[in-house]
């Protein structure tokens, strides 16, 4: 089969490689119909998450049809039509049962590689993102195999089109997540989202939903703030304001009451930390990392919530720590349990609460893949989401 794979630091190429296989009882085979590029896909690019291997598939957003399925699985069948998760969980471990699918005991076997690389317990398992989080093939090809496949594949049986659906497998779910965890008073709160990224368009779009009174989008992209503001956001270029006098303007001196950090470990701007110190040794690149985490901070209002989507890795020093325990904020972050919420946002876009279809920009085969890495990485031509189809 066709797939993208990682050739090494910013190289990312087509291969043909062997089709997958059933390993376990449990796992399924799915024929993948649309698949997509991750803001996350950038830190395996960058290097900034440690132990890629050349000819690694990536991708972990896609969804397809369901084409073999191992004799203890229960729930799928041939022929079913599934988003799946990025996260691979178990289903039956203590933090699955609880609902906290990303933090999954069962189905990372390396976890002791990622507390060696990371200085703590990594979560769960991931589809496409090193051998840290499990070394499970990724989705941007045309056929992936699916562990645990009574999990967390999600039949979808309405006629919506793929393109609709497909974000249900991290964006929609990570953007939802963020802005669920501020608590948001409908009617009242003011949400500020740095970042205008695929992840801060949902996070946007998903506090408007929970009630919020006002949303501010920050960001320094022109094409992405539009997005945002199509949706009715108040927007701030941080090249062009001075983001944390904007943001108490626009709250009458409050500071947005809940704040979130959309952006993560590559922010750019100036800001101290060491959070990218190896990777900055192995790349060459200079990540001025932390500014978006500590604007959130420093901006939000007292008792607010600064809650994290964006990732980090490994160590992060230099925070505002003062003015958070000042302000009383309480702190939210994660990978996305994203198993939660599939039926429950599924049901959102059925209601036309949301078309998901909005922040995708460019679509592309596999073979135009690696070029479109590059636009999304550099941010140019107007690119938000890129959408690739396997078998174009
Ligand atoms: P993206 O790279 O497309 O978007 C990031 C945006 O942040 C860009 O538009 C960039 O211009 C902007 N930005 C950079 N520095 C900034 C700053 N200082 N202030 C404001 N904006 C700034 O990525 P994305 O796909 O939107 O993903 C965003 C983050 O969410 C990434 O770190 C990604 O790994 C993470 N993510 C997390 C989860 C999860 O489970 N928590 C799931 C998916 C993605
Ligand atoms: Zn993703």
């Amino acid at each position: 089969m066709k797939a993208i794979v990682w050739q090494g630091v910013n190289q990312v190429g087509v291969e043909r490689i062997p089709d997958p296989e059933l390993l376990l009882p449990t796992d399924a085979i799915i024929k993948i119909t649309s698949t997509a590029i991750c803001g996350s896909d950038l830190h395996l690019l960058d290097g900034a998450i440690p132990s890629m291997e050349k000819g690694d598939v990536l991708g972990h957003e896609f969804m397809g049809e369901v084409v073999e399925v191992g004799r203890d699985v229960k729930r799928l069948k041939v022929g079913d039509r599934v988003v799946v998760p990025f996260n691979i969980a178990c289903g039956v471990c203590d933090p699955c049962q609880r609902g906290l699918y990303a933090a999954c005991d069962n189905s990372n076997p390396n976890h002791r590689m990622a507390e060696a690389l990371y200085g703590a317990t990594s979560g769960s398992a991931l589809f496409g993102y090193s051998h840290m989080f499990g070394g499970y093939a990724g989705g941007q090809a045309q056929y992936v195999r699916v562990p645990f496949a009574d999990v967390g594949p999600y039949k979808i049986e309405t006629d919506l089109k793929d393109e609709q659906v497909l974000f249900l497998t991290d964006i929609f779910p990570t953007g939802y997540q963020a802005a669920e965890q501020c608590g948001i008073l409908p009617g009242r709160d003011v949400v500020a989202v740095f970042g205008a990224g695929p992840v801060g368009q949902f996070t946007a779009r998903s506090a408007q939903m929970l009630g919020a009174a006002h949303v501010i989008v920050i960001d320094r992209v022109p094409e992405r703030l539009a997005m945002a503001e199509a949706a009715g956001c108040q927007t701030i270029n941080y090249e062009q304001e001075d983001v944390l006098v904007a943001l108490l303007e626009s709250t009458g001196g409050r500071g947005p009451d809940h704040v979130i950090d959309a952006v993560g470990m590559e922010a750019h701007g100036h800001g101290p930390g060491h959070a990218l110190d190896m990777a900055e040794r192995v790349t060459g690149m200079s990540f001025d990392r932390i500014t978006a985490l500590r604007w959130a901070i420093m901006s939000c209002a007292k008792g607010g919530t600064v809650s994290v989507p964006g990732v980090y890795g490994g160590l992060v020093d230099k925070l505002p720590m003062g003015a958070a325990f000042g302000k009383g904020l309480q702190f939210r972050m994660g990978q996305t349990h994203t198993h939660r919420y599939i039926g429950p946002l599924l049901g959102r876009i059925e209601a036309g609460e949301i078309d998901p279809t909005f922040v995708i920009t460019h679509r592309a085969t596999l073979d135009e893949a690696p070029e479109l890495y590059k636009t999304f990485r550099q941010k140019h031509d107007g690119c938000v989401k890129v959408v690739l189809n396997p078998w174009a």
